[in-house]
């Protein structure tokens, strides 16, 4: 999908579907914050949607980070959304301003070790909320532990968490996972004010909006598949 018109109509239809899920769920629509995933689409496609006023754009992979962020021109923050190899936060540092995959004590110490120092990085810990296997996340019953070895690190700031809800789930189960991610905030976040709730994509970012997400995380709604 590329042509210019098409992106304009969707991204005003997503930001209409917004509205209205955060007007169900009497919440102001500026309270959900679209993040536009591009992951396979080109750099082109990407500044289209900064130049149509998307201020916040994930990508699940490095490589793909580093090849598209310096094409790309304006106001906009990069979130990392995928697994992040430790071997890699290096790369990844200067073009982020969000990590929001942070799943083990392993990337917090690696990450507090190659700081450059300046702005500390804006970042989520990451749940499985669904138990399901082959998810990303860490184990709920250690995400009080690794939020608060990010307040305690010197690089990372806590601004809340981050989960992918069961991705074959029906209706209950995906808001039961959006529910536990709500909790679990309430358990591990809300002493530190750390209360962004990154959890809803294109199949479910409604129930998710319900449930209390404040970052939506959208790609083949807007920008189609690839
Ligand atoms: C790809 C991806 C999304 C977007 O998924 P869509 O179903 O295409 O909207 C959201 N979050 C993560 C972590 C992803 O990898």
């Amino acid at each position: 999908m590329d042509n210019g018109s098409t992106l304009e109509s969707r991204l005003k239809e997503m930001r209409d579907r917004i509205a209205s899920a955060c007007s169900r769920a009497g919440r102001g629509a500026e309270s959900v914050r679209l993040i536009a995933v591009t992951k396979n689409h080109s750099a082109d496609t990407v500044q289209r949607l900064i130049d149509l006023g998307v201020t916040d754009i994930g990508e699940n992979r490095v490589q793909e980070i580093e090849s598209k962020a310096p094409y790309l021109k304006g106001d906009y923050t990069l979130h990392m959304i995928g697994h992040l190899q430790t071997n890699k936060a290096q790369k990844v540092w200067p073009h982020v301003g969000w990590i929001q995959s942070i799943d083990r004590e392993r990337l917090i110490e690696r990450l507090d070790s190659i700081y450059p120092g300046g702005p500390k990085m804006q970042v989520l810990v990451e749940v499985n909320t669904s138990g399901e296997e082959s998810k990303s996340g860490c184990d709920p019953k250690t995400c009080e532990t690794l939020c608060e070895l990010v307040t305690k690190s010197k690089s990372l700031e806590l601004k809340g968490l981050m989960t992918i809800g069961p991705l074959n789930g029906d209706e209950r189960a995906v808001k039961s996972a959006f529910q536990r991610l709500r909790k679990l905030s309430e358990k591990c976040c809300s002493w530190i004010d750390a209360p962004e709730l990154s959890m809803g994509m294109s199949g479910d970012f409604e129930w998710a909006i319900e449930q209390g997400s404040t970052m939506v995380r959208i790609g083949t709604a807007l920008v189609g598949e690839r």
